[in-house]
């Protein structure tokens, strides 16, 4: 029977018993409120049995050798009453919750579910996810995005909110990567079909979210431990009152007002608005455990390239040594840096198309990147070595004659890449990369917040190391740093006592993310390996969502003591009412489902969270 259905006609049949009692029909009466107990209490008893069969013993059960007991000593009201409000309370939570849950449900919406295709020369409208890969869309202003894609043709402004949490709207061009989910606030759009359905970034933020919210906080599983104990023990106790008091009444009673309903779902309701609330700003959460982890961050790890500055360097100096000319030091730095995908090797070869050489290039005979220096490459037979110092030195080549050259462009905040060809040194690159304009206010508002320690930490030099951290107002610098040397100082800070995050960009980050307590990675929306390493991905390239994801943790912790000190002091308090004569069967089941109602209204105040600020 429908769950509405039972709860209107068993709480029919008590205000009918009621009438019938008033009238003094005490057999009528007694009819209405058995077959009213028999009604609610069916489904409960069913699953009580059920559940028995696995060897749980459970609230339905506590609730139905309740109810019985009521019915067999003559109290039929108690009984009818007890199995209602369970029954009427179990329904407003589901309700509850699946509103809780449904704070996703409005970006689910987003996906719209046809899509303008062009096939064969003709536009056509067909289901989102019948668009092929490399087929063209067409989006015009004021339409969704169908699929993910890179924009072929047109221009226009995106909102892309669903995803980023950000509403000011993004300007797309030919070369573009755009959403599905996302808006099309004005222009045209015609795009290259890269993803479409389950497999767009949306589609897996949303499972990626769903996942979440029901994996278990550290918090929860300790409840659900005690809980396995706990309620045997009520039956316990309750068949010991029974054999001392000889009042069966209070023995049943015990049972009732023992259910741990507001505990057991203190910790997941919040957990759930929790990370509901970061997932409308553009905070993916990974889970209840990472939240709570997140609520206790005392220290805060920083990598320098692309994460505090925009990982958009560019070459602004360019030296020659010797007889070599400037632009023989970009063609050569340009050929090595073929394979790379780092900052610095995209800069050298943005810097080296803008030139517009023409020389023939030489030919690639081999290639490895060594990681925190920079590559070695084999070009026409020789070979060729771009990175830093330690690079060149590692390969017997003699620094010196260039330090002073190196200090220059350091101390302006330049990373300086060596180029040698055929053990000499043929030339210096200087690069340098632009802050992210939020970086400065985002520390202080750390600092702020309390974190102890800001730290940045960078396989760069110290020099511009120190430039970069000197604007932004971080004084803790570990710069020349091997990938391996990041994890060795993140478990010194661990295991000196810190909780440690670790904010990086995704891609090189990954090992130092996956060692500290929290790996938070940037730039989700472009990344697949960012949202799948971190802990926590923000989808936008933006650092103030840090200080967010960590006030939103802390505010869920808080929620969730807050519940469960609630629900513990709830039980204690009916307890005492039950042993003080003032609480009995359908009274305690009544505070039971308010505190339970009370407990989700609670945390469905963090589905509002906002950070506070100044
Ligand atoms: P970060 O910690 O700043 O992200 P990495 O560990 O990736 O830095 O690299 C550290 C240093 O190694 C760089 O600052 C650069 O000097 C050198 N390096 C690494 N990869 C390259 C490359 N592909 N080309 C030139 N230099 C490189
Ligand atoms: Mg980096």
């Amino acid at each position: 029977m429908n769950k509405l259905l039972v709860i209107l006609s068993s709480g029919s049949l008590i205000t009918l018993g009621w009438v019938f009692g008033k009238l003094g029909l005490m057999e009528l009466n007694a009819a209405a409120m058995i077959l009213a107990a028999v009604i609610a209490g069916y489904p409960i008893a069913k699953r009580a049995f059920f559940a028995l069969k696995f060897k749980v013993i459970g609230i339905d059960l506590l609730v139905s050798i309740a109810a019985i007991g009521a019915i067999i000593i003559g109290e039929y009201w108690e009984a009818a009453v007890v199995t209602f409000l369970f029954a009427f309370g179990a329904y407003l939570e589901a309700r509850a919750i699946t509103q809780t849950r449904n704070a996703l449900q409005s970006l689910i919406d987003l996906t719209p579910k046809t899509a303008s295709v062009r096939r064969d020369g003709e536009e056509i409208i067909v289901p989102a996810e019948e668009v092929r890969v490399l087929e063209t869309v067409i989006v015009r202003s004021g339409e969704k995005l169908p699929v993910d894609g890179i924009v072929i043709r047109g221009d226009g402004y995106v909102n892309q909110a669903s995803i980023t949490g950000e509403s000011m709207p993004v300007s797309k061009e030919p070369g573009s990567e755009v959403y599905s989910g996302t808006i099309c606030e004005t222009g045209y759009l015609e795009v290259e079909t890269k993803r479409v359905g389950e497999d767009t970034t949306f589609a897996r933020i949303i499972s990626l979210v769903e996942e979440a919210q029901d994996s278990k906080a550290p918090t929860q599983r300790f409840i659900e431990r005690f809980a396995k104990y706990y309620t045997p023990a009520v039956i316990a106790l309750s068949i010991i009152t029974y054999a001392i008091t000889r009042d069966a009444k209070l023995a049943l009673t015990l049972l009732v007002i023992a259910c741990p309903g507001a505990l057991v779902i203190a910790t997941p309701i919040s957990i759930v608005s929790g990370i509901g609330n970061g997932a409308r700003n553009g905070i993916l959460i990974k889970g209840g455990e990472h939240i709570e982890r997140a609520g206790k961050v005392d220290a805060v790890f920083f990598d320098k390239t692309g994460t505090l500055t925009k990982g958009l360097p560019q070459v602004t100096n360019i030296q020659g040594l010797g007889n070599t000319s400037e632009i023989e030091v970009l063609r050569i730095a340009n050929a090595a840096e073929e394979g790379s995908e780092h900052h610095l090797a995209r800069a050298i070869k943005e810097a080296y198309k803008e030139s517009g050489d023409t020389n023939p290039l030489p030919a690639m005979d081999s290639f490895l990147i060594v990681p925190g220096k920079g590559v070695i490459a084999t070009l026409d037979g020789q070979e060729i070595l771009v990175g830093n110092r330690r690079l060149l030195e590692d390969n017997e080549l003699d620094t010196t004659s260039v330090s002073e050259d190196l200090e220059a462009m350091e101390t302006k905040g330049e990373t300086a890449v060596l180029v040698a060809a055929g053990g000499q040194i043929k030339g210096i690159i200087g690069i340098a990369d632009t802050v992210r304009d939020e970086a400065k206010e985002v520390i202080a508002r750390l600092r702020k917040q309390g974190i102890k320690r800001i730290v940045m930490l960078t396989g760069d030099n110290k020099r511009s190391a120190q430039h970069i951290a000197s604007i932004v107002g971080i004084t803790e610098v570990k710069a020349d740093l091997l990938p391996e040397d990041k994890l060795r100082i993140l478990d010194e800070y661990r295991k000196a006592g810190h909780t440690v995050a670790m904010v990086g960009d995704g891609i090189n980050d990954a090992p130092a993310m996956a060692q500290a307590d929290i790996g938070i990675a940037m730039g989700g929306i472009g990344s697949d390996v960012a949202i799948e390493t971190a802990d926590i991905a923000l989808m936008e390239d933006k650092l103030d969502k840090i200080p967010y994801a960590i006030g939103l943790s802390r505010a869920t912790l808080r929620n969730i003591s807050i519940n469960v000190s609630f629900a513990v002091a709830v039980v204690f308090s009916l307890l005492i009412g039950v042993l003080a004569g003032v609480v009995f069967l359908s009274s305690g089941m009544l505070i039971h489902e308010i505190s339970v109602l009370l407990v989700i209204l609670n945390a469905s105040r963090l589905l509002a969270y906002k950070e506070r600020r100044g």
